[in-house]
This record gives structure tokens, C-alpha cells and sequence, in this order.
């Protein structure tokens, strides 16, 4: 007689697979971890009474980012958000412009270009990287835009297309050679959404220092957290001092007088978020290492199934792995939400990855390009237990 697997069987072999990698117990998405300098630097931060917008550490962080990312200049802000929308303002954007950005993403990467009073365009992303796909791109812009005065059009909206906003997914870094090229093409100025990458490289260089200005966010999830925080990157002296004066009310320097030269924004990051910052940075190295390591057993333990597959990073890019991920494949497609409940009732917290941009209220008439790819990504992708905690060590 012939053996029937019960069509869910790889559900509780999945189960046993993750929980191999994270022992027992409720698992959390991912959570933060403060071992090191943070109580140390906050009570300095607190005894110093410099908690707000003057002080140190926000300088100290600044520079340590720098530092660490290889960008000329770092801008820390209140969060992800914030930097976007700075970073995109002083890339040019203008109300009523349209802003290329993956229909695949966090919502406040089309939430910034909204602040912008500009339009998110949506279009598709790769397989391969999880970001933004520099071919579909050139051939929907073939299709889409004339140049006009050097400018991209859109010809149906009638509206300048002014920038794009590549995002690296989870970590995983896009294709930037690509990107770049097509953004040339085109005269679009270059904003990287680097929020979820800090640590990541593309072609042995930090995410978020290859376009005009990156951005970053520190985030209670993100790789390192400042509580809420984010920064802008760049190599421009002159962008750096426009967003340094941007996100502090556009106060002039003066001994006691009170001028400001244009709207700015309070985005300043306080003092007392940089203080938990620097004590952050400090672990970066081993967060990533741990991750990386995560990364490398959940491989391991899925090594063998039909129905999904760890997503791994893209070719010649070293990712942060900040969420881990798996993609159903073959008969595991279409069981995305049955396998979201069983991690779940398992107590392994499981996700799914964001619904498309265009299909949120908000967005819904927004230009858009074809967008299989996301489409079958949305559908395909879980995120899985990610903690730095759950590979031991220091
Ligand atoms: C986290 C994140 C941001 C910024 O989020 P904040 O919560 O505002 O710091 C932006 N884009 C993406 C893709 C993100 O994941």
C-alpha cells in the first residue's frame, strides 16, 4: 500500500527545522539586544542633563556612523521616515513630481515621497535581490517617459519624474550598478532606502552611500535601535550642511538671535536616543556576524525541501540579514498564510512580507508599471525569527 503524506506534513517539519535553529520557547520576529556600553552612555547622557537637542553623542553617533558606513557625512534624525523625506526634498523632489519606488516595501519609503507632496510611481523588483529590478525599470521607462529638457516625463501623468528610491530588502542589497546606469539614463537623482541595511555591502561597499543621499533608520526592529532614529548619508559637504540645517529648524547660527532662513523641520535626533546609538554601533560588528551566522544554520535546517527555500544574499553582496526569509516554491506556493498560522500557533513569530504599495488605501492611484514579480513575492515570502540572541556568543 502506498504511504499518503498528509499534504501539510512539511508544515510540522518546517516547524522542527526553525525550532532546531531557535530552541524552545515563544520566539519574537526579532529583538534588540543591550549588552554592552547602553546603560553606561544613557546615565552619562542623564547625569550630563543633556538630553534633548544639544549634546555629544549626537555628534559622537554622527561621526561613528560615518565611520562605519564610509559615507563622507551622517545626519542623525528622529527616524527612518524623517531622513527620507529630507533626503528626498534636497534631492530635488517638488510637489506634484512622481518618485520611482518597488511597489514592494515598507510603507514609509512611499509615505516620504508623500510628505513630499510628490507621487510614489510604483514599479517591480527581482527575483534575485528582493529590490528594485534596473531591467523591468529601463523597459517601463522606454515605454513611459520622454525627456523633456533633459528631464523624464511621464506621459500619461504629464509629471516630472524626479528620483528614485532603491530599498534593500530585509538587508539584501539591489543591484546598484543597475540602478544607476538606468537613473543616468534618465537624469533621476538617486535616493537609497537603507533602512534595513545597515551592515549590508554591495560589491565590498556600504549600502546607502551610492546614491546622491541613503538614509537609514534605528527603529526598535532595525539591526541596531536608538529607540526611534535615523540618519541621512552622504558624500556631498553641501547636502550634508542643507540637511543638518533642514532637519534643525533652519536656524541660523547666532550667539542669542532667532533666525530662520526657511520652514525647516524639528527631525533632530535627541540626545539621549544618540547616547543608546553609540552603544549600538559598538555591537554592529557582531549583530551582523550573528545574523550572518543565523542565516547560515536556518540554511542548513531548510536544506532539502521542496516547498520553500532560505533567501539568501544576492551575488557579490554581503548582507546583514536583518530579517531572515523564506520563499515558498513548488507545492509550498499558495500555503503562505496556512504555514503563517502554524509558525505562529508554534510560537514562532512568522510575518508575512508588506502588501504591495498600490493595493494600500492610500496609494491605490498611484502610476504604477507591471508588477509580476512583486506580485509573486508577495505572495511567496515569510519572514522568520531573526534575533542577534539566538546565535550565542558574544
Ligand atoms: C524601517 C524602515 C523605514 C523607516 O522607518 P522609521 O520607523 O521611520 O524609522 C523606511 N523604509 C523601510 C524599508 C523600512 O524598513
Amino acid at each position: 500500500m502506498i504511504q499518503v503524506e498528509p499534504k501539510t506534513k512539511w508544515f510540522e517539519k518546517t516547524v522542527q527545522a526553525i525550532r532546531s535553529v531557535t530552541g524552545p520557547g515563544k520566539i519574537a520576529l526579532h529583538q534588540p539586544e543591550f549588552c554592552g556600553n547602553e546603560w553606561a552612555y544613557v546615565k552619562e547622557c542623564l547625569d550630563s542633563t543633556f538630553v534633548s537637542s544639544v549634546g555629544e553623542f549626537v555628534d559622537r553617533f554622527e561621526r561613528e556612523l560615518a565611520v562605519y558606513t564610509g559615507a563622507k557625512h551622517a545626519v542623525a534624525v528622529v527616524n527612518g521616515t524623517a531622513a527620507l523625506q529630507v533626503a528626498l526634498l534636497l534631492a530635488g523632489v517638488e510637489p506634484g513630481d512622481e518618485v520611482l519606488v518597488p511597489a514592494l516595501t515598507f510603507v514609509a519609503t512611499a509615505n516620504a515621497v508623500h510628505h513630499c507632496h510628490a507621487n510614489p510611481h510604483f514599479v517591480d523588483s527581482s527575483e534575485q535581490t528582493l529590490g528594485l529590478d534596473p531591467d523591468a525599470l529601463r523597459a517601463w521607462l522606454e515605454s513611459t517617459v520622454e525627456m523633456i529638457h533633459g528631464k523624464a516625463r511621464n506621459r500619461q501623468t504629464g509629471c516630472r519624474i524626479q528620483a528614485v528610491v532603491p530599498m534593500h530588502t530585509f538587508g539584501h542589497p539591489c543591484d546598484m550598478d543597475g540602478i544607476l546606469r538606468v537613473a543616468k539614463e534618465y537624469n533621476l537623482s538617486v535616493v537609497e532606502d537603507a533602512a534595513e541595511s545597515l551592515g549590508s555591502l554591495y560589491q565590498g561597499k556600504h549600502t546607502g552611500t551610492f546614491g546622491q543621499l541613503g538614509t537609514l533608520s534605528f527603529n526598535g526592529n532595525k539591526t541596531i535601535t536608538t529607540g526611534g532614529g535615523g540618519a541621512i548619508l552622504t558624500n556631498d559637504p553641501e547636502l550634508a550642511r542643507k540637511a543638518k540645517h533642514l532637519s534643525t529648524t533652519a536656524k541660523l547660527a547666532h550667539r542669542w538671535e532667532f533666525v530662520h532662513d526657511e520652514a525647516g523641520f524639528n527631525y533632530r535626533m535627541p540626545n539621549l536616543n544618540a547616547a543608546l546609538g553609540c552603544a549600538q554601533l559598538e555591537r554592529l560588528p557582531g549583530f551582523v556576524s550573528k545574523k550572518r551566522e543565523l542565516a547560515d544554520r536556518y540554511g542548513k535546517a531548510l536544506a532539502g525541501f521542496d516547498q520553500l527555500e532560505l533567501v539568501r544574499e544576492p551575488f557579490e553582496c554581503q548582507s546583514n540579514y536583518w530579517l531572515q526569509t523564506i520563499r515558498l516554491k513548488g507545492d509550498g506556493v499558495g500555503h503562505r498564510d496556512s504555514l503563517l498560522s502554524v509558525l505562529n500557533d508554534a510560537g514562532l513569530m512568522a510575518r508575512p512580507v508588506w502588501r504591495l504599495m498600490p493595493r494600500l488605501e492610500p496609494y491605490r492611484q498611484c502610476p504604477r508599471a507591471p508588477l509580476p514579480v512583486a506580485e509573486n513575492l508577495e505572495e511567496t515570502l515569510v519572514n522568520i525569527p531573526s534575533s542577534p540572541c539566538l546565535v550565542a556568543g558574544a
